[in-house]
């Protein structure tokens, strides 16, 4: 195999883990910055580091152009996207491809046709999968929106086609508002995603998200790698994850359903990558397809921690034409469990970003544990860019092993100078309902008074900054209890 020079178009903590990877596969990871990231970790990972010029992202890391004159300038073979940014972008796969550079992710026509949740929905239907009750195709107008509403019954979930990161989407209780809300969330997918595009679909009450990883190659065979749980959310954003799934359990008939019916639905749409095909699922454990993500996916970890698969380094392998690691469903299996802490710069009272610089740094990892990270000592977290700086992830033999691991390596973790939201990370993998496995996307705003009891019992009187958190994220879940 001759080395690749193989491109990263990233930056954060999902830089450096596919940095590792090319470096593992013998291949050589170039890096890019802007003027902002001179001492990024992630250039300590790249072989060769190229400077992107301008002070906006859209002016950077979003500038395929810009992107693209690198590559033919510095002789890249390959380009790996990561997460966000250009990594859905069909029209910048286009563009590499066009120009004899390989991209790391699924052909174009794949990323276009899942990039959609309208026409998502309507392949996943001819696909016979199983998708949300609601409207197949954009709704034109407030009156359609209301007619669709009528027949699937409220609450429905008003979401933008062109959404992703949980936003442009809101629930309605009733006619009212659907009125109330149309144009905002109209506008809001306009200006967050460029597109105004609504469908209306069937809001599900106390549901599980419920997510099945892909990996395919360029010759048909489609093979899953099991379920993550990700219903631990804020604003629709998740937080904690875990895998195998503890609401199916040792339910194997309806892993192997759910499983199989992502499995149906990437050889329908000829994926070729790695990718990860998104559920909701009631309580009644009916399930439906919400969403295919067509690139590597922040969580991936925790898949590959119970499975041994470095989803990645596979990533690359196939669009180098080079074989999987697996060549039969067989040879993937669980073993364990692994859960995932995203560890983000916001303020714990309305939990939105909140950027600053860090200036204080340690923490300590021990068998089963992995930390994923771009945070060093003067690292400024700048609010430009995604507030998440870090993941720890767990793995145990047992959930409550992976659990106990991960509550210690919590503790351990010290980020100085800056809010996080480690605290209430830990407040929930010490809750009864989260430790028993008993949570469903609603579990925040349905935790409110335990969480308060938690945090008050564990109580520290030495550290008061704790106990301001912990007050600032009361009133801030209360905030949100009260606006539903
Ligand atoms: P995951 O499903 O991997 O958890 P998220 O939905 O949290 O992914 O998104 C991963 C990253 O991609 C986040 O940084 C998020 O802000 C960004 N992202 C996802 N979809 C979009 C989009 N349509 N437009 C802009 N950014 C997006
Ligand atoms: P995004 O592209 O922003 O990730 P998704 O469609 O994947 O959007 O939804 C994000 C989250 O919003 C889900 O994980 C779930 O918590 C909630 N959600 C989305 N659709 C529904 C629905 N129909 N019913 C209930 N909750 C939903
Ligand atoms: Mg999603």
């Amino acid at each position: 195999m001759t080395p690749k020079r193989i491109l990263i178009c990233n930056r954060g903590e999902i830089a450096i883990r596919v940095a590792k990877s090319i470096l593992e596969l013998g291949h050589t990871p170039i890096g890019l910055y802007t003027e902002y990231e001179l001492n990024a970790f992630h250039l300590e990972f790249c072989t060769e580091h190229l400077k992107l010029d301008g002070h906006t992202n859209r002016d950077t890391y979003l500038n395929s152009d810009q992107i693209l004159k690198l590559c033919q300038l510095h002789k890249i073979d390959a380009v790996h996207p990561g997460y966000g940014f250009l990594s859905e972008n069909a029209s910048f796969a286009k563009k590499l491809i066009e120009n004899n550079i390989i991209f790391i992710g699924p052909n174009p026509h794949a990323i276009d046709a899942m990039g959609d949740k309208a026409k998502s929905k309507q392949l996943a239907t001819k696909a016979q999968v199983p998708v949300v009750p609601g409207s197949t195709a954009e709704v034109p107008s407030v009156e359609e929106a209301i007619k669709i509403a009528k027949q699937i019954t409220y609450p429905i979930l008003l979401k933008a086609v062109a959404g992703g990161g949980g936003k442009g989407m809101r629930v309605c209780n009733s006619e009212s508002e659907v009125k109330a809300n149309f144009e905002t969330v109209q506008r809001e997918a306009l200006s967050s995603f460029n597109y105004p595009g609504l469908i209306v679909e069937k809001y599900i009450t106390n549901p599980h998200h419920i997510e099945v990883q892909i990996l395919a190659d360029k010759n048909g065979s489609v093979f899953h790698l099991f379920e993550r749980e990700c219903s631990i959310q804020r604003r629709h954003q998740k937080i904690i994850e875990e895998s195998p799934s503890p609401f199916i359990g040792d339910d194997m008939t309806l892993r192997n359903s759910i499983c199989q019916a992502a499995v149906k639905l990437a050889k329908a749409v000829q994926y070729d990558s790695a990718g990860t095909v998104e559920f909701i699922m009631g309580e009644d454990k009916k399930f439906y397809f919400l969403e295919m993500n067509t690139r590597i996916q922040v969580e991936h970890p925790i898949t590959e921690e119970i499975t041994g698969i470095d989803l990645v380094s596979n990533m690359i392998k196939v669009a180098l034409n080079e074989p999987l690691d697996f060549s039969h469903q067989d040879q993937i299996k669980i073993r364990g469990h692994a859960i995932e802490a995203r560890i983000c710069a916001e303020d714990p009272v309305s939990m939105l970003p909140a950027p600053g610089t860090i200036h204080d740094f340690s923490y300590t990892i021990t068998t089963g544990l992995r930390f994923d990270h771009c945070i060093y000592r003067g690292y400024e977290v700048r609010p430009d860019f995604d507030p998440m700086i870090g993941k720890m992830i767990a793995y145990g033999i047992t959930r409550t092993t992976a659990l106990r691991k991960l509550c210690l390596a919590l503790d351990q973790l010290i980020i100085g100078g800056m809010l996080t939201n480690i605290d209430l990370l830990k407040f929930i993998l010490q809750e009864k309902d989260f430790k028993n496995g008993h949570y469903t996307t609603h579990y925040l705003t349905q935790h409110v008074e335990k969480i308060k009891l938690l945090a008050f019992s564990t109580f520290d009187e030495k550290n008061i900054s704790s106990l301001k958190s912990v007050a600032s994220i009361i009133s801030s879940i209360t905030n949100e209890l009260e606006q539903k």
